[in-house]
């Protein structure tokens, strides 16, 4: 260890998960994805990336999560390096594709691959697949090939793998894309129990609904891989003239409190409690 990196050694304790600087990115044909694009993660943190299609969220997700290399800028993880290498056990990266994280013949190995990569006492790996699975209702697919679910369990059944090593940051593309409502209603009950425990959540999503379920922060890209803003969940969700310049629609319970309330809610169980309360 040089001396710079003791000295950074000592300062990480309130170091920021990721923070990233100057990222740019553009694919080999040319296409520019993220041009200049500055994303800060703080521990504990529960951030979305809100977008339109074609935004350069996947992309920026796989640039925060060090899947691709930015052709400019960096990205520093737990204030420690910027070699997303050496902290791979510490961060999980699902990306839209679950084919990436479903190669083994049975699902139960896809699920126990990480954590057997990690050094764990015996028999821990296999504990930790019966409790992911088991929380993920995934427990009688475990036997199955995977390439014999359907897309929603596919989907389901990556997130578990990513799951499985139990990482101090996930950074998820779309992870309820295609997930039907009761078991959506599932993977968002576990983001909520992954929060409480401390784990930094980075959701990627163009669902204007879904944010305020699964983040308190929003980076908001326009449609040309930049951000257009950063802020609460509220702060952003509530300026609907900025989601509509970034060709997004407003969650439906803003829109209908648009003009009779100064704070709207943002979700329609917020709504019902505050009918109930007989206030809007
Ligand atoms: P989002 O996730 O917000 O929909 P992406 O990061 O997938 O956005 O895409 C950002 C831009 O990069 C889009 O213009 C898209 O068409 C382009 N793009 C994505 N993947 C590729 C690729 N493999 N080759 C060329 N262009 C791509």
């Amino acid at each position: 260890m040089s001396d710079g990196d003791a000295a950074d050694a000592v300062n990480t304790a309130d170091a920021p998960a990721i923070e990233a600087n100057g990222l740019r990115y553009a694919y080999p044909d040319g296409t520019p994805a993220v041009d200049g694009v500055d994303v800060t993660v703080e521990s504990g943190e529960r951030v979305a990336l809100l977008g339109p299609n074609g935004a350069g969220k996947s992309t920026l997700l796989q640039l925060l999560g060090g899947l691709i290399d930015p052709d400019e800028g960096t990205v520093r993880y737990f204030g420690e390096t910027e070699d997303a290498d050496t902290v791979r056990g510490r961060l999980s990266v699902l990306t839209q594709n679950p084919a990436d994280y479903l190669f083994n013949p049975t699902v139960r190995e896809d699920l126990a691959y990480g954590p057997t990569q990690q050094n764990l006492r015996d028999g821990e790996a296999e504990a930790r697949v019966d409790r992911v699975a088991e929380r993920l209702d995934l427990d009688e697919l475990l036997s199955k090939p995977p390439f014999r679910l359907s897309g929603g369990q596919q989907r389901r059944a990556a997130l578990a793998s990513a799951l499985t090593v139990e990482p101090d940051v996930l950074l998820l593309d779309e992870p309820v894309s295609d997930v039907d409502a009761a078991n959506r209603e599932t993977v968002l009950d576990l983001f909520d129990e992954l929060a409480a425990d401390g784990t930094t959540v980075v959701v990627s999503t163009p669902d204007t609904e879904l944010v305020p379920q699964v983040a308190d922060r929003v980076v908001l890209l326009d449609g040309s891989g930049r951000v257009a803003a950063t802020g609460s969940t509220r702060a952003v969700l509530t300026d609907t003239t900025l989601l509509t310049d970034c060709d997004l629609r407003p969650p439906q319970v803003v829109r209908l409190f648009d003009g009779l309330a100064d704070d709207p809610p943002l979700t329609v169980d917020a709504a019902r409690d505050r009918l109930d309360g007989d206030d809007i």
